[in-house]
């Protein structure tokens, strides 16, 4: 599908917001994700929605890996230049069920499905942790009721520490769903943690953005 980018607004942490026009008769879910198409119009990356299903462009939140293929080269892209984005697709579905109690764990970039419940509509969580390296990551990104984890540096609005650090205090309660999305290292812990608290799999569900490998997240 052909699209336009309609703004691209780099946030001082290194992530960026990409805004795109949005193709005719595109409808998702949140927690759909889109392909990228690169620069040789043939390898493309998974990127996920970051914004609501009603509003009339596509918002996408992705962290800048310099030298990355396509992260480093959709961050200079200019406004009005082409782009060619795949059908949306994706099986995580940090907004259902709907009537559930939700506690939500996002590391940088994987806060973005989030973001797309909130700006569709949904349900605000139990809890939000969004761990971020940095709090120049905080910078001109809306996360309503997100507990922010700074892990390095000063935490500004932010608390100091790894996210996982506090994980004593998550609710446990029967009713509650648990989505989890970004680095991998953050998803086995925190599904380890819960298991280990008698949490069944089938109120646990995650998507893994980046492994620990990544320089970035
Ligand atoms: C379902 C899904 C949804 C995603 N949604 C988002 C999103 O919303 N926002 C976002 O910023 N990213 C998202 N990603 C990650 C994204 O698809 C790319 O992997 C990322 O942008 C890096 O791509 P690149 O072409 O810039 O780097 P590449 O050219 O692929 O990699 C450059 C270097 O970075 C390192 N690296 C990068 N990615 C990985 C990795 N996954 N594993 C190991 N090493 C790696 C390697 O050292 C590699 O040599 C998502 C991934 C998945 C699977």
């Amino acid at each position: 599908m052909d699209t336009r980018v309609l703004e691209l607004i780099p946030h001082a942490g290194g992530l960026f917001t990409l805004r795109l026009e949005k193709p005719d008769g595109f409808a998702f879910t949140p927690g759909d994700c889109v392909a990228v198409y690169g620069p040789d119009g043939k390898r493309t990356r998974p990127y996920s929605l970051a914004g609501g299903v009603g509003e009339p462009y596509l918002e996408l939140l992705i962290r800048k890996i310099p030298g990355g293929l396509l992260s480093d080269w959709l961050s200079g892209q200019r406004v009005g230049a082409s782009l060619c984005i795949s059908p949306p697709f994706g099986w995580f579905r940090p907004g259902l069920p709907e009537t559930a109690r939700k506690i939500w764990f996002a590391t940088g970039s994987g806060v973005a499905p989030f973001l797309s419940v909130l700006r569709s509509g949904g349900q605000t969580p139990v809890r939000f942790y969004w761990g971020v390296r940095s709090g120049l990551d905080l910078e001109g990104i809306w996360v309503p009721g997100a507990v922010p984890c700074v892990s390095r540096g000063e935490a500004g609005p932010g608390r100091s520490g790894r996210m996982t650090d506090d994980l004593q205090e998550v609710e446990l309660e029967a009713d509650i769903h648990y989505s989890l999305c970004g680095l991998d290292g953050m998803i086995e812990e925190v599904t380890a943690f819960l298991l280990g608290k008698g949490v069944p799999q089938e109120r646990i569900h995650s998507e893994i953005f980046f492994t620990n490998q990544s320089p970035a997240r």
